[in-house]
């Protein structure tokens, strides 16, 4: 796949990588017990860059940290607050028009949470600084969970899926094949969910901003949003078998993206 790196020449520019762990410290996502969803995420992706920091192959950014926003991303949204607000209208409009053209069909997703347009504009701002930056893949990094009548009993739905852009969404082929590596690896060790819209394991979306609705990431941003279990599971109830998916997750992620970025 892509570029292919011998031994004998001159290593070409490293691939650009930007992991996105799912929420923040204000808004966390999933909850279970005292276990948020965005400190797993952070755990999680944090393990994935520190693998990826040290093969100069890759290059490779984060969201956020133990402190919250990196700097990054933090001067990003100050500095270029109404630059992402046009960039989310436009987007939004040139859809529309697509839609009313004929050009892009609509189509029923998979539910997800609905986020607020706080939110929004973050995972907007996200992606158009992918577009700047020429991110080659993003790695969203999150735990699933669904709207349960009380969310302190442990849900029936367990296992992992990976959603990607619509066919007809510009950067799906490169996600669609990245996805499968990384789902070729974790499925070597976790079972895919059986949520019924889940159950393929690699789930297409229109809706989601993460991986470009409204197509917000040029073809060559591949983006893939990863659920790597539903929070409640037995695995991450245990202090110890946690940290062990943790690393295990993480190592298998990684191996995904250098399957796919040096071809196996
Ligand atoms: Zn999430």
């Amino acid at each position: 796949m892509a570029k292919n790196i011998s031994n004998t020449q001159k290593p070409e520019k490293p691939f650009k990588i930007l992991l996105i762990p799912g929420h923040d410290n204000e808004v966390w996502g999933a909850e279970y017990g005292n276990r948020k969803e965005a400190d797993m995420n952070l755990v999680l992706a944090t393990k994935i860059y520190n693998i990826l920091k040290e093969d100069k192959r890759f290059k490779v950014f984060i969201t956020r940290d133990g402190n919250g926003y990196t700097k990054d991303f933090s001067d990003y949204f100050s500095a270029y607050k109404e630059d992402i607000i046009s960039f989310e209208k436009n987007a939004k409009e040139k859809m529309v028009g697509n839609i009313t053209d004929g050009n892009f069909v609509r189509k029923k997703n998979a539910p997800h949470h609905r986020v607020s347009s706080n939110i929004a504009l973050r995972l907007y701002g996200f992606n158009k600084w992918a577009n700047e930056n020429n991110i080659d893949a993003m790695v969203h990094i999150h735990f699933n969970d669904y709207p349960r009548a009380n969310n302190w009993v442990i849900g029936k739905y367990k296992g992992f899926v990976m959603y990607i852009p619509d066919q007809q969404l510009s950067n799906y082929k490169g996600s669609e094949s990245l996805a499968k590596k990384i789902f070729m690896e974790l499925h070597k060790k976790y079972p895919i969910s059986n949520f019924l819209p889940e159950k393929k394991g690699i789930v297409t979306d229109q809706q989601l901003i993460a991986i470009g609705a409204n197509g917000t990431l040029d073809a060559s941003v591949r983006s893939v949003l990863i659920e790597y279990g539903y929070i409640y599971e037995k695995i991450f109830r245990n202090n110890k078998t946690r940290s062990q998916f943790y690393k295990d997750a993480a190592n298998l992620t990684v191996k995904g993206l250098e399957n796919y970025f040096f071809g196996k």
